[in-house]
């Protein structure tokens, strides 16, 4: 038998398994003695010296192993395939286009549970009333044995009943059943676990809609009068009615019989949203979020495969939710950088949701209030359908822009004069303000009085925060923390904290206002369980006057009584190094503003800012976000950056400095070798902030005009440095379409 050339071998067929290891290939294996594996189950199958399960992509007759080198799967764990052909396409492809290992694009594609070979449906034990147990008279029963008459009754009623309903209804029923099942009244047995079944079905009652106004209802009819693929933005102002067009498309869809799945961003699946969907709809949609235990998650996945989950909401991961009959995708606030997971397989939700929307040939809507530039220039070039929204619904009026020039007007403790009067203002009215401020902690630097030694991170090349709460310096780079110092290290002398963070602004707020009236909102303050909730229930009856906080209060959230935003800090962005600086920054300002006055007063957003001269103030200003993103777009075209080009990084971390420049010089090596004209490699270059949790970081960025160059150099580099040496001595990845440059 030759070795290399593919072998046929005879009468078998072949199984191509996927294995969760860092290697881009499937696994030849010969099928399991008993049972039948087909693609799309789990087998277990011996993997280097232990057994692992993996599930079977492909079969197949040829292997580039000998027969006689090939090991047998041990057995196969279900009877039906897990994920269907769809299913298994979006594996392959995510794996593909990612250029990600597919036995871990399995991994990110299954719940804990099934990755872990438990089975799809978990069996559970149950009780029922035999033909006796039905004619017994009960009284008969009550008159010797009260507790076993009250047990039989239980189960006589419940037609069958689990233990562990049972344990609920009746404790201590455990020590009765013994004589029931003597006396032949009730009988045991094990049958599938099908409570997610019936949850699913539970319904809710319904309230109706608002009729929908004249954007609205073009935008509607724009969508519908797509049959089969097509993907529509709804580009619409907060509060204009976006989510309004989603619950009609949803029960249209869901009338038609088909499964609705709806994509938010992390901190978008809020209980508001949930509640609002489940009392337009009249039934629980199914949840799909990082907070559910492994059953729960389990339970979801599996209505969504059987077809008898109807909407499934959920975040990023969700996008891997087998559906059995998938007639729509909306991602809402398409825009949001938490749809794009930053770590190991590094895929975006969005564009996932698209090509699945086109291998089902079914409708895909992205919705947002500032759009990525991404989907703004799909939309230019006629590939997406542009569906605005320039107006709120009802009765709410835009917000008021106005920016306060911190060179001009005196500030204390980082709030200006007009700031503060505003705000007092608002009190007087009764109204509610929110003071934004993207920067947990104290302050986010520890300044010595006399040499200006600035507390550091030990294993980052970072500033320590101060939280003075918590009498911490914290790294929010790498967690790391220590006490405060009272003295500077060097030179002895007093240190104080510089700069503004949220829990400072608190208290100077606490200061100059009612401070029973405020609270503050970041992800510090809400780590204990509840206190989220209660903070947002205050919040939104008004009985919070002052609401401080980060990005966490921007999105979702809807205050009846909030008409201020104040944003205290605001420049960092226009500075930014990256080129989607100022997307960034007009993203999350106007996803702030649209906080305020989302009912019958107008709302005001006061920005302040030492630079009130730069070109970004007077385009949003002037235009909002559309302007900055067309002047955005301009400059992407003319310096050749995304949306108008296609970029890839491979970065690479080690405790050693020099091994990660020794890799990413070989890969630069490689990849030139590939000579692909249409590719600029760039660096390798040291990330800003090189290094981070004692590890340093450099990366290559790859540039292309166009995918198929880029795509064909990214599998030649993944392969070789798969094999390669150097690969062993540093950490690395590959990310496609990254959202952030370093
Ligand atoms: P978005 O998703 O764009 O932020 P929503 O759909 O949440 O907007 O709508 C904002 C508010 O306006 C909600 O309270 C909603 O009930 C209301 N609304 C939406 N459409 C209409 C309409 N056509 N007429 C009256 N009120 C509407
Ligand atoms: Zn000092
Ligand atoms: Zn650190």
């Amino acid at each position: 038998m030759s070795h290399g050339g593919r072998v046929a071998v005879t009468g078998n067929r072949l199984l191509r398994v996927a294995i969760s290891a860092p290697l881009s290939r499937l696994f030849d294996y010969l099928p399991p003695d008993h049972g039948k594996a087909v693609p799309g189950c789990r087998v277990e199958v011996p993997f280097g010296r232990q057994k692992t399960i993996g599930l079977v992509m492909e079969l197949t007759t040829h292997s580039e192993i000998p027969e006689s080198k090939l090991r047998k799967a041990t057995a196969v764990l279900d009877d039906s395939p897990l994920l269907n052909e769809d299913d298994l396409w979006l594996v392959g492809f995510t794996s593909d286009y990612y250029h990600h290992p597919i036995g871990e694009v399995v991994a990110a594609a299954l719940p804990a549970m099934l990755r872990q070979g438990k089975p799809l449906v978990s069996l559970v034990r149950k009780i029922a009333a035999t033909a006796a147990g039905v004619a017994v008279n009960l009284h008969g029963v009550a008159k010797r044995a009260p507790r076993q008459a009250a047990l039989l009754e239980l189960v006589r009623d419940a037609d069958a009943i689990s233990f562990a309903e049972l344990d609920e209804a009746m404790p201590g029923w455990r020590r009765l059943k013994k004589n029931l099942l003597d006396k032949s009244l009730i009988e045991e047995f094990e049958t599938s676990d099908d409570t997610d079944e019936r949850d699913s079905f539970a319904n809710v009652e319904q309230t109706g809609g608002p009729e929908l106004n004249a954007d609205q209802a073009k935008a509607l009819a724009a969508i519908r009068s797509r049959s089969g693929f097509g993907v529509s933005l709804i580009d619409g102002v907060t509060g204009s009615g976006k989510t309004e067009i989603y619950l009609r498309l949803i029960s249209e869809v869901i009338d038609a019989g088909r499964q609705v799945l709806v994509l938010v961003p992390e901190i978008g699946l809020t209980p508001q949203l949930v509640r609002r969907f489940r009392a337009r709809l009249g039934f629980e949609p199914v949840l799909m979020h990082s907070a559910l235990t492994d059953t729960e998650r389990l339970a979801a996945w599996r209505a969504a495969r059987r077809g008898s989950a109807k909407l499934i909401l959920g975040t990023r991961s969700a996008v891997f939710t087998p559906l059995e009959k998938p007639g729509l995708i909306i991602v809402d606030e398409e825009h949001d950088s938490s749809l794009k997971q930053q770590e190991g397989l590094r895929y975006s939700a969005r564009d996932l949701a698209v090509a699945r929307g086109k291998r089902k040939d079914i409708p895909v809507v992205l919705g947002s209030a500032t759009p990525s530039l991404e989907s703004l220039q799909r939309c230019r070039d006629g590939a997406y359908a542009h569906l605005r929204l320039p107006t709120r619904a009802g009765k709410a009026v835009p917000p008021l822009l106005r920016l306060v020039d911190l060179t001009k007007h005196q500030s204390s403790d980082g709030l200006s004069v007009p700031v503060i009067s505003a705000i007092t203002d608002n009190i007087r009215r009764g109204e509610q303000s929110l003071v934004f401020l993207n920067r947990r902690g104290f302050a986010p630097t520890l300044i010595c009085t006399a040499c200006g030694r600035i507390a550091d991170c030990d294993r980052c090349d970072a500033r320590m925060t101060v939280h003075a709460a918590k009498h911490q310096l914290m790294c929010h780079h790498c967690g790391a923390s220590r006490p405060i110092d009272h003295a500077c290290p060097d030179c002895g002398s007093a240190c104080k904290p510089l700069g503004q963070g949220t829990e400072r602004l608190e208290d100077t707020l606490r200061n100059r206002f009612p401070a029973d009236a405020i609270a503050r909102i970041d992800s510090d303050s809400t780590r204990i369980k509840g206190t989220m909730k209660r903070a947002l229930a205050a919040a939104t009856t008004g009985e919070t006057k002052i609401l401080v906080g980060t990005q966490m209060l921007s999105k979702g959230h809807h205050f009846p009584n909030l008409t201020l935003v104040v944003v205290i800090n605001a420049d960092q962005g226009l500075f930014s190094t990256d080129f989607r600086g100022s997307e960034r920054l007009a993203q999350s300002l106007i996803q702030v503003a649209g906080r305020s006055g989302r009912e019958a007063r107008q709302g005001e957003v006061i920005i302040q800012t030492a630079f009130p001269q730069h070109q970004f103030w007077s385009e949003l200003m002037s235009g909002g976000y559309e302007r900055v993103a067309e002047t955005a777009l301009e400059e992407r075209e003319k310096a050749v950056w995304p949306p108008f080009s296609r970029l890839a990084l491979l970065r690479a971390a080690a405790a050693k400095r020099q091994d990660v420049h020794d890799f990413l010089n070989a890969a630069r090596k490689i990849a030139e070798d590939q000579a692909i004209p249409d590719v600029r490699i760039l660096g390798p270059v040291s990330a800003p902030m090189e290094r981070k949790a004692g590890r340093y970081r450099a990366q290559l960025l790859l540039q292309s005009r166009g995918r198929r160059g880029l795509h064909a150099m990214l599998q030649a580099l993944r392969a070789a440095l798969e094999r390669s040496k150097s690969a062993r001595r540093v950490r690395w990845s590959i990310d496609v379409d990254p959202i952030e440059l370093f």
